[in-house]
């Protein structure tokens, strides 16, 4: 669908260490413009791929295309590609100024132009003032935003930012994925975004690429990879989550392994085992599905409720509810609804 308008395209990269399989044959393409959220747990290669991605790393098979040029073995200097990481990584004893201009300096630009960039840099991540300070004197937020304009005072084709805000505290990181957004929408970069925090690629993506194991589980949208998962790791690891197994008996019906029949929307086959999976959220006080249950577990969150039942057949669900009246307590027998639409079979 994007074949066209790829700006990086990623082929078959392998990468092997020892016998760890760091990266399992994988492929992705990012648009123009396009933000990519590559998200999965620790250990599940994204760093690698983003190295490989960089040039950092050389791939065992696969290549890198980026703008359509052939970059698989080209030197990570040469690549165009702007970074920033977790762990900051400025030059401790170079100023604000100092940093930002870098790589400016190492592509020869005249000394006016790189005053004027730099000048622009720091304009757009709101550090005006703060050329002469030296990174020690900076905060964890302010560091990072000039790591940021250090990656993209030379308008790179791609950025590259590997769990960039991973030290900061909660409220500085929602503030700093908030300006990434509009920073990446503003310049029209191309942007790879690695992380293991679901609801940060959530806020962030165009798209997101789940990888569990070395290998790409899959790429979608947000709304997609939340509302309809490929698969149990996709459905489990972003969001919360109810998913139980079975069969699709019937049009319409699915036979769980255990615990009844569910009534559903789904074009499969009629005998193909599936997944189920229903959001705690979207349990209501009625639906065509109904669960009897006895509460075991239930948190008051402000928000809202959230409550474990134990249900008939042996089921057990998390459920959501609107904070409306007391909270239900361990004991208290309730029964909630799903309807068909929110059911999603996988
Ligand atoms: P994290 O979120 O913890 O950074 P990750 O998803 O980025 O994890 P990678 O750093 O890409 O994962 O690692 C993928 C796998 O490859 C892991 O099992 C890791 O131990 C292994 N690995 C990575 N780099 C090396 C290396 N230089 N030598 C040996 N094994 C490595």
């Amino acid at each position: 669908m994007r074949a066209a308008s790829a700006e990086l395209r990623v082929e078959g990269i392998g990468k092997r260490f020892g016998d760890v399989v760091a990266l399992d044959r994988v492929s992705l393409e990012v648009a123009q413009g396009e933000l990519l959220t590559i998200l999965g747990p620790s250990g599940s290669g994204k760093t690698t791929l983003l190295k490989v991605v960089a040039g950092f790393e050389a791939p065992d098979g696969g290549s890198v295309r980026l703008g359509g040029a052939e970059i698989t073995s080209l030197p990570a200097a040469r690549r165009d590609i702007g970074m920033v990481f977790q762990n900051y990584a400025l030059f401790p004893h170079l100023t604000v100024k100092g940093n930002v201009a870098f790589p400016l300096e190492m592509r020869n630009v005249a000394k006016a132009e790189i005053d004027k960039r730099v000048t622009e840099a720091l304009a757009m991540v709101e550090l005006e003032g703060y050329e002469a300070r030296l990174p020690r004197q900076l905060s964890g937020g302010q560091q990072q935003r000039v790591a940021l304009a250090r990656a993209i005072v030379f308008n790179p084709r791609l950025l590259l930012l590997d769990e960039p805000f991973g030290a900061l505290d909660r409220k500085l990181r929602e503030t700093m994925q908030l300006e990434v957004r509009r920073l990446q929408r503003r310049l029209g970069v191309t942007t790879i975004f690695i992380t293991h925090d679901q609801e940060e690629a959530l806020i962030l993506s165009d798209r997101i690429a789940v990888m569990h194991r070395g290998a790409v589980q899959q790429i979608a949208t947000t709304t997609e990879i939340y509302e309809r998962p490929a698969n149990d790791f996709v459905a489990d690891f972003v969001g919360e989550s109810n998913i139980f197994h079975g069969t699709l008996s019937a049009p319409g019906t699915v036979t769980l392994l255990r615990g009844g029949t569910l009534a559903v929307r789904s074009d499969k086959p009629v005998g193909a085992g599936v997944g189920v999976l229903m959001r705690p959220e979207r349990f209501g006080p009625s639906g065509a599905n109904r669960f009897a249950g006895e509460v075991i577990e239930s948190v008051y969150l402000g928000t809202g409720f959230k409550l474990r039942l134990a249900c008939e057949g042996g089921i057990e669900l998390l459920v959501r509810q609107p904070a409306r009246g007391p909270l239900p307590t361990a004991g208290a027998r309730i029964t909630v609804g799903i309807d068909p639409e929110s059911v999603h079979v996988f």
